[in-house]
């Protein structure tokens, strides 16, 4: 019997240890890792400073209660907001807590506005999380199957669209926030238009409404700057953080600025192990070793080059669409689904990502070498052409 809940189709194979950007399984195997944990692990695994900073930090002290004041905590927060220019932050423990704590600050500023049914605009193909909220606000049928009612209070719009935005404003009279990617992760690594998130802020201002900006698997340098949000030099007043923040250990964000900056009062929102000594000592360091090493001009210089040698090798290959990145966001995109492309490249020693069925979705770490990035390239193309040829004869 099963005695873990069947919530995952797991492939068969565990990792039993990981260095820089290699895994390496229980016989030893060694993989090129060009999904990070699903753009968590941003340093690499087992980063040399991460792993100090979790030892110190664990002999020192773990937890104590967001009923006392946390020295750990106010210098995560501080260097979030130097790096972001966000004003103030929540801590919990995951993506998923952080868009709920963004969710109910849109509520609250509904609220505390005379409008006592507010609605957030949320877009078509986007993720948001697992809990109730944010599975309601996710705009895939797959993830709303079988846990209805959802929760209500969220209106749909066609991402990359803000001509439909303008006309839900010019209709609906309760809406108080839009929730965003700035690009879709799970959707497929779908990259809006250039400034479309600033055509969002302009509507915002307009309307009113709280500009919220989930930057969960896009933040913490991925697209090639601190938040992808800075690309378009614009202030959200609700970014969300988590994955890389803690490069593994347990951590989220709900950062706020602006009109959404001190709407939360004590006793609306809380979290037992949020913003905890030893999370925030390691995403506190995670955020040290990301500016020291100059991680985000890295990765917006890497992914640039991994597109055009994936160009290179694919753009006439009958079968793939597209090939797009942003940063260390890479998508390859298929005509066909191709799930089993996940099993093949475990077998060449690659681990990658397919996602929304036909997308090769990349999140290589972001200090990912010259050397290993020309081996992903080698190997997934090979991979992807041979896959295709089989399908095709
Ligand atoms: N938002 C985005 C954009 C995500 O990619 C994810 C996770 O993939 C989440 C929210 C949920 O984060 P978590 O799994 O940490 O709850």
């Amino acid at each position: 019997m099963n005695t873990i809940m069947n919530t995952y189709a797991r492939l068969p194979i565990e990792f039993s240890k990981g260095e820089g950007s290699w895994l390496y399984d229980t016989d030893g195997n060694a993989y090129l890792d060009a999904l990070a944990g699903i753009a968590v692990c941003s340093l690499g695994h087992c980063h040399p400073k991460i792993t100090q900073a979790i030892c110190a930090q664990a002999a020192t002290l773990v937890h104590t209660s967001n009923i006392y004041h946390i020295g750990r905590q106010q210098e995560l927060a501080d260097k979030l907001c130097a790096n972001s220019g966000m004003e103030n932050v929540f801590f919990s423990n995951s993506g998923a807590e952080a868009n709920e704590a963004a969710i109910k600050l849109a509520r609250l500023y509904g609220n505390k506005n005379g409008i006592t049914k507010p609605s957030i605009i949320v877009m078509d193909n986007s993720f948001h999380g697992r809990t109730l909220a944010t599975l309601s606000a996710t705009g895939n049928r797959k993830v709303h199957a079988g846990f209805e009612p959802l929760v209500s209070g969220f209106v749909r719009a066609p991402y990359n669209n803000v001509a439909a935005i303008e006309t839900i404003a010019a209709t609906n009279k309760n809406i108080v926030a839009i929730l965003v990617e700035p690009v879709q992760g799970e959707g497929g690594v779908i990259i809006p238009s250039a400034g479309y998130l600033k055509k969002l802020r302009e509507i915002c201002d307009k309307n009113n409404w709280l500009l919220m900006v989930d930057e969960i698997q896009t933040g913490i340098g991925r697209t090639g700057s601190f938040f992808a949000f800075q690309q378009d030099n614009i202030l959200p007043d609700v970014v969300s953080s988590a994955k890389a923040l803690g490069n593994g250990m347990p951590i989220g964000a709900c950062l706020t600025a602006k009109k959404a900056a001190n709407l939360f009062q004590p006793g609306n929102h809380g979290s037992t192990f949020g913003g905890n000594p030893l999370a925030c000592h390691t995403a506190s360091t995670v955020i040290d070793v990301l500016l020291e090493d100059d991680l985000c001009k890295r990765a917006k210089n890497t992914g640039k080059q991994l597109v055009t040698d994936f160009s290179k090798q694919l753009d006439n290959v009958a079968g793939v669409k597209e090939v797009r990145g942003k940063g260390m966001m890479i998508g390859i995109e298929l005509d066909n689904d191709c799930p089993e492309l996940v099993s093949k490249a475990l077998a060449a020693g690659l681990v990658i990502n397919v996602t929304a069925g036909n997308i090769i979705r990349l999140l290589p770490p972001l200090n990912l070498s010259n050397d290993d990035a020309a081996t992903l390239v080698e190997k997934l193309s090979t991979i992807i052409c041979n896959h295709l040829a089989d399908a095709n004869s």
